[in-house]
């Protein structure tokens, strides 16, 4: 069967999320406003307090008539989820938050403070969710076992952002902020391109979040048409690719959306996005002892990359809970790099994060549901594929 993780064939069928303020860009705030008989010149008001101040309580917009307040706060929730619980690791530098939405579904978001070095400035880093689980299924990733639930509005997407917005402001007692977004958590965000879209523009919209789209990257398994829909975008937002296997053999097993979009298509829609946006393609590889990480398997890597604007980024896997794949040893990966890199490609190995903490993503909601259908499809009663 071939797999099909198009928005169409995914699309929840189950009652729609209710509407939350959150998510709306200024024209359907004045839209809002404007069904209701009340100024429209009031929705720059309500954006700021939303996406700058991060409230969730209408209550607490003090710029707005008392009537105005207590008519939001009647009429229409504000915030898309509420918090379950939040983790630290890495000596507070990583959190990960568990986000209950409306209609139950847990979603997962993490934050990453990089502070200021020789080289660069300060980043908080926020991985978002796209998604309540992921139809890709990779064999190696807890989302992937858990199955797809139903996409994220693009409220509850920007929402993620927003929360560590407010705790970033709570923790440093500054104006700290969030500075990059990565659409790297739970789901295939290309799958899901419209409300991806939506809050990519919410985040970049100078009276919402106003972050530079250049500070987004967005993550597929490989999306063929929607990495050429996404190059011919306004926004020039960065791509990062989830490879993880440099030939169709192996990348079937390990990411199978490859049985749909093979690498040569992959490939081939990279360079058409690198033409049309001058970006270079991010190649995630997260390297699992013996199955991906022989110095052969690096220079065919490198050979597939030749003359693609392309950066190869190494990822440690992050050990999960009964698991047949393990990570590969610190001595492997640094031989792997130096092939890439001798190659004449740019090659980095990504600081790991978040072990401590269910680092993965699906991890901690695998965790904390403890649902029979997630146990039931665990890691460790799979079969392991025959290399
Ligand atoms: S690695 Fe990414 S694409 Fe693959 S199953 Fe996990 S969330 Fe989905």
């Amino acid at each position: 069967m071939i797999l099909d993780v198009s928005s169409k064939q995914f699309a929840s069928t189950k009652k729609p999320i209710p509407p939350t303020l959150v998510g709306m860009n200024l024209g359907e705030i004045r839209a809002l406003l404007a069904e209701r008989g009340e100024p429209v010149y009031r929705a720059n008001q309500i954006a700021r307090w939303l996406y700058r101040e991060g409230v969730s309580n209408a209550n607490d917009m003090s710029d707005l008539p008392c009537s105005l307040r207590e008519r939001l706060a009647q009429e229409i929730r504000i915030s898309p989820y509420e918090v379950v619980v939040e983790r630290t690791a890495d000596n507070n530098l990583t959190r990960k938050a568990l986000l209950r939405l409306a209609d139950g579904s847990l979603v997962e978001t993490v934050l990453m403070r990089y502070p200021a070095n020789d080289r660069q400035r300060a980043r908080n880093t926020v991985c978002v969710s796209s998604q309540v689980g992921c139809a890709v299924g990779c064999p190696f990733c807890a989302t992937g076992f858990l199955g797809l639930k139903r996409h994220l509005t693009a409220g509850e997407i920007i929402g993620q952002v927003i929360y560590f917005n407010q705790r970033l402001r709570q923790l440093q007692a500054n104006d700290a902020r969030v500075t990059n977004v990565v659409f790297m958590g739970e789901g295939e965000p290309l799958a899901n391109f419209q409300n991806v879209w939506s809050a990519i523009e919410l985040l970049n919209a100078p009276e919402c979040v106003g972050l530079g789209a250049r500070r987004v990257t967005v993550s597929t398994s490989g999306l063929a048409p929607r990495i050429r829909e996404l190059g011919t975008k306004s926004l020039e937002v960065g791509l990062a690719i989830s490879l993880h296997a440099p030939t169709d053999d192996l990348r079937n097993r390990l990411v199978p959306v490859n049985r749909k979009y093979p690498i040569a298509e992959l490939i081939d829609a990279c360079r058409e996005y690198v033409a049309q946006t001058n970006r270079r393609v991010s190649f995630e590889y997260a390297l699992m002892r013996d199955v991906n990480d022989s110095i052969e398997q690096a220079r065919t890597l490198a050979r597939l990359l030749d003359g693609l604007l392309a950066h190869v980024n190494l990822i440690p896997l992050n050990r999960v809970e009964g698991s047949l794949f393990q990570p590969t040893p610190w001595s492997r990966m640094l031989a792997f790099q130096k092939t890439i890199q001798a190659s004449g490609i740019s090659c980095t190995v990504r600081s790991e994060r978040g072990d401590a903490i269910d680092g993965a993503c699906g991890q901690l909601r695998a965790r904390l549901e403890q649902s029979p259908t997630a146990n039931a499809s665990s890691p460790a009663r799979r079969e392991l594929p025959d290399w």
